[in-house]
């Protein structure tokens, strides 16, 4: 039997594709401090035979009994907000916790996937964005700490695996959406979704005519693992690139929620990428992979899940308080 350490395990990512290499047969071993995710996602999972879990901070030295035939490394604030909130977290758990991680690998012998993102290509000038382009980020701006640690997460896995040999794949992950993201995590879904289910106007931020492409869960999970199990070494985008502007996206979201609440305009946060989305060319000849699952039915599976949580849920203070994880 293989067995897979996957880090980032009680976020919303990380959560699904415990749940999708348990299907497959694997010995999933889940990794994660909870900074910015939730025991909740893992609490249907706890006394499953297959599954394990460490509460462990990837940033700090790695120690794991026994052999893993494969890491995903998917731990690392993934919100703006969050990230902007605990930057030095964000750069640590990309730079350091990847060096640890590749580091296991290496001693393991096991293929590890990094978690990559569309954010390096920052505000790209290349649309839609291909692999090859290198991409338009600000180092010195707020988001740059999500993004050059990334990009340094890129550059480090490329040299394990050419000066060390590792076995080691990136997938560079659009914006993606679906059940168990954090009501409070400030992304635009769970935004739009919360405000809309609290009774409050959605807050646009710009104009609204900067643009994005969601991708559902179940079609990013398909993607990531056809991309481990290939043997393709490069950056591959995974997204759905079926894009809208954001403004154009508050209207869905009012009509498919039903709210009587408006559209409300606030300032656009600095460096807010303009547009975005994949061009998947290369994971269809690849992977023979695209995504199935249209927005439409995406949001109403989305909205599904919010529409069931608890009431403490949906009220809960605006955004996380990082004080404990603060180091
Ligand atoms: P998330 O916040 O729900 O999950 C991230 C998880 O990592 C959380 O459970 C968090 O507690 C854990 N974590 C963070 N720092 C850690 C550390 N130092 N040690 C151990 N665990 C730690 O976010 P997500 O949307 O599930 O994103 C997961 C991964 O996918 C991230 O690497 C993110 O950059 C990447 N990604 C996500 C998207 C998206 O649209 N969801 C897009 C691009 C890239
Ligand atoms: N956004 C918005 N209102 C919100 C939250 C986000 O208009 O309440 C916008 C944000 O400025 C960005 C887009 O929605 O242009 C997507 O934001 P998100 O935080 O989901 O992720 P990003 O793609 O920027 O990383």
């Amino acid at each position: 039997m293989s067995r897979i350490l996957i880090t980032g395990a009680a976020g919303f990512l990380g959560s699904h594709l415990c749940d999708r290499f348990i299907k497959e047969g694997y010995s999933v071993l889940g990794m994660d401090n909870f900074v910015t995710g939730d025991p909740r996602n893992l609490k249907h999972l706890v006394n499953h035979s297959l599954f394990d879990f460490i509460k462990h901070d990837v940033t700090k030295f790695i120690d794991i009994d026994g052999k893993l035939d494969f890491i995903l490394h998917f731990a690392s604030p993934a919100s703006p907000i969050d990230y902007l909130k605990i930057p030095i977290q964000t750069l640590k758990v990309g730079s350091l916790g990847t060096h640890n991680l590749l580091g296991l690998a290496r001693a393991k012998k096991a293929r590890m996937l990094i978690a990559s993102t569309s954010e390096v290509y920052g505000d790209p000038l290349v649309h839609p964005q291909t692999e090859d382009y290198y991409g338009n980020v600000n180092t010195i701006g707020p988001r740059g700490v999500y993004d050059e640690a990334k990009r340094f997460q890129e550059s480090i896995t490329m040299a394990y695996h050419r000066f060390h040999g590792v076995e080691t794949r990136i997938v560079r992950i659009f914006n993606t959406y679906g059940p168990r993201m954090r009501l409070n995590d400030g992304r635009v879904i769970p935004a739009f979704m919360g405000q809309a289910l609290r009774g409050e106007d959605l807050t646009v931020f710009g104009d609204g005519s900067q643009t994005r492409s969601f991708c559902y869960i179940d079609d990013q999970v398909e993607g990531i693992y056809r991309l481990l199990l290939s043997d393709y070494v490069f950056p591959v985008n995974i997204g759905n690139p079926n894009e809208i502007s954001i403004s154009d996206f508050a209207e869905e979201i009012i009509k498919l929620t039903n709210t009587t609440q408006k559209v409300v305009y606030k300032d656009l946060p600095f460096n807010d990428p303009m547009q975005r989305k994949p061009d998947i060319t290369l994971a269809k000849k690849l992977l023979d992979w695209e995504p199935k699952v249209q927005r439409a039915e995406g949001m109403k599976r989305t909205f599904d899940y919010f529409k069931n949580l608890s009431k403490e849920d949906l009220h809960r203070s605006e955004h996380k308080d990082f004080t404990e994880y603060i180091t």
